[in-house]
C-alpha cells in the first residue's frame, strides 16, 4: 500500500511521518506481545500535522505495515469529513471519533491506545471504576480509573464519553468493551495502558479476598502531587 498524502501539512517525505507510523505499528504489537489484545482488537493514534495518524480498522498487528497506518484530519479540518477520499487505500480504526475526540478536547495530549485487555475489560463489563486499592492508579491522574456510559463501538456517542472521561484523567474504561490510555506519546499512552491494566489486575484479585481497603481523597491528593515528583526527570550528573 502507498502512504497517500496530498497536503503540505503531513507530505509523504516527511521522515517524522514515517517514524510516526512506525511507531504506532511497534504498538500494536506490543500490545499483542502484552496480551492487551488478541485479534484486531484495539488502536493506537498519533497526533499529527492538523489531524492524526491512526492505525487501520480490522487488521491484526501480524499483518500491520506502516503504509497501512491511516491520516484522518483534524475536526476543524476543511476536508474533516473527506478523509475518505484517495488519502489512503485503508479504512482508519472504526474508532477513529473516539481518538480524535480525545485529541481534540486535549491539546496538551499527543497519543492515544486502545485495547481490550482482559482485567480491564472485565471491570469495564461490570460498569464499574477502578478505585484506589493501590496508590499507583494515580497513574492515570485522578484518584481513580472512571468507566464512561454504555455506547456502542465505533459511534459518536463513545467518542463522546470517552473525551468527557479524558478530561479529568489520562484514562478510562469504557462499558462492555475496553481501555483507553492516553499521553504525550505513543509510548507514553502504551506504557499508561499496561499500568491500568495491572491496576485492574490488582482490583479485581482484591475482590476475590472480600475486598481491599480503599485510599481515601485525602490520601489520594497526596499521592497524586507526589507522583508528579517522582516523575520529574532526575538531574544529570552534569546539572
Ligand atoms: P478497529 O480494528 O476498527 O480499530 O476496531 C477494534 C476495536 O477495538 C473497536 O473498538
Ligand atoms: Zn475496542
Amino acid at each position: 500500500m502507498t502512504i497517500a498524502s496530498d497536503s503540505q501539512d503531513h507530505p509523504e517525505t516527511d521522515s517524522s511521518e514515517a517514524q510516526y507510523r512506525q511507531e504506532l505499528v511497534a504498538a500494536m504489537h506490543t500490545m499483542r506481545q502484552l496480551n492487551l489484545n488478541v485479534g484486531t482488537a484495539g488502536n493506537a493514534s498519533v497526533r499529527y500535522g492538523n489531524g492524526m495518524l491512526i492505525s487501520p480498522s480490522g487488521v491484526a498487528p501480524a499483518n500491520l505495515e506502516g503504509d497501512d497506518i491511516v491520516y484522518v484530519p483534524g475536526a476543524s479540518d476543511p476536508d474533516s469529513t473527506e478523509w475518505a477520499n484517495a488519502r489512503s487505500p485503508s479504512r482508519p480504526s472504526s474508532e477513529w471519533r473516539l481518538h480524535r475526540a480525545v485529541l481534540d478536547a486535549r491539546p496538551d495530549l499527543g497519543a492515544v491506545v486502545h485495547c481490550h485487555s482482559r482485567y480491564a475489560t472485565v471491570i469495564a463489563c461490570a460498569r464499574k471504576p477502578i478505585p484506589a486499592v493501590h496508590y499507583l492508579v494515580g497513574l492515570c491522574g485522578a484518584s481513580q480509573v472512571p468507566v464512561t456510559p454504555y455506547a456502542r463501538f465505533g459511534t459518536a456517542e463513545l467518542a463522546h464519553f470517552a473525551a468527557e472521561a479524558l478530561a479529568s484523567c489520562d484514562a478510562c474504561l469504557l462499558a462492555n468493551h475496553g481501555l483507553i490510555a492516553a499521553g504525550g506519546t505513543v509510548v507514553q499512552a502504551l506504557a499508561l495502558a499496561e499500568e491500568i491494566e495491572e491496576q485492574a489486575a490488582l482490583y479485581w484479585h482484591t475482590l476475590a479476598i472480600g475486598g481491599a481497603t480503599v485510599l481515601g481523597e485525602t490520601e489520594m491528593a497526596r499521592v497524586l502531587g507526589a507522583l508528579d515528583v517522582y516523575r520529574t526527570p532526575n538531574p544529570t550528573k552534569d546539572d
